[in-house]
């Protein structure tokens, strides 16, 4: 098979940055990301943005079946040619962030997401797997290295925001390796990472997972107010009610909402749900 570079080129296609195309091409790394996905010949893959394919190819070597999602048309020439001879890949040409997912969660059954991801696009389409998806057992992907450490911050650093604690409710997260700029075509002005974020069932219970993401808004919604000062503006709160809630929750007065870590979160979340401050 020829190089992707050379089918690029025989092609004639031309990147389009507004979709974030930075593709990989050195083999080692490309199978390192399909292991660190851990998968099997049991695996049914997600991949969003399948590019010139090289990853889809990488996947369809260790996957039972891989359905691989690419908004740009234009890439259908390339992908015929990088994956000839992969008969367990489905192309689908299509925007990911608006296709039904329920519909797909039922066709794919379980299955786990691996991709290079797009930048511009990388947090909605994260968030879309945390909040709404019912089958997927993992994530693992590429994006850029400073957004790989906000995604698996310990609370009270200045990486950890409303995404770490969303993500940290359901899944574990870690950065599975760092990969350095050189490594794309073309080559973007950031490194990145490969982020593995494992689901794991009740991993914090909540009594309402709407009022857990209320809450997590609420405490990340101005850093440089106390907790108290956030709850009165997002809940409309009395003062009175607050300081109740906050000693309910054994937080201490004066705390920001930025220091506690996701199960102190949660608890917050079930006692204003508890409460009927959050319906
Ligand atoms: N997987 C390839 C690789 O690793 O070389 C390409 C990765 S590249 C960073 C991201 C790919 O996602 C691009 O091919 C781009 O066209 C595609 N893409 C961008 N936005 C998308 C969207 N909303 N839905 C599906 N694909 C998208």
């Amino acid at each position: 098979m020829r190089e992707i570079n050379d089918i690029l080129k025989s092609c004639g296609f031309q990147f389009k940055k507004q979709f974030g195309q930075n593709f990989l091409t050195d083999k080692n790394l490309l199978s390192a990301i399909a292991a660190d996905a851990g998968i099997t010949k049991d695996t049914t893959v997600l991949e969003i943005g399948a590019g010139a394919g090289a990853l889809t190819r990488a996947l369809c070597e260790k996957a039972k079946r891989v359905v691989a999602f690419e908004i740009d048309r234009s890439l259908q020439p390339v992908l015929a040619e990088a994956l000839a001879g992969c008969d367990n890949a489905e192309i689908v040409f299509r925007d990911f962030m608006k296709c039904d997912l329920v519909a797909l969660e039922a066709e794919l059954k379980e299955y786990v997401v691996a991709a290079n991801l797009p930048y511009y696009v990388t947090t909605p389409v994260v968030m879309r797997f945390i909040e709404e998806a019912k089958g997927c057992k993992s994530l693992t992907v590429m994006v850029q290295e400073e957004v790989a450490e906000r995604f698996c911050a310990a609370a009270g650093t200045p990486e950890y925001g409303a995404v770490t604690a969303a993500i940290a409710r359901v899944a574990e997260c870690r950065v599975a390796r760092r990969v350095p700029r050189a490594m794309f075509i073309p080559r973007p002005n950031v490194d990145s990472a490969v982020v593995n974020m494992s689901f794991v069932k009740d991993r914090i219970p909540v009594k309402s997972a709407k009022a857990y993401r209320e809450t997590v808004r609420c405490a990340f919604l101005s850093r440089r107010k106390t907790l108290e000062n956030n709850l009165l503006a997002c809940f409309r709160l009395s003062r009175e009610q607050a300081k109740e809630i906050l000693s309910a929750a054994e937080i201490a007065e004066g705390v920001r909402g930025e220091t506690l870590p996701p199960e102190r979160l949660a608890r917050l979340s079930d006692l204003l749900f508890e409460k009927g401050h959050i319906k």
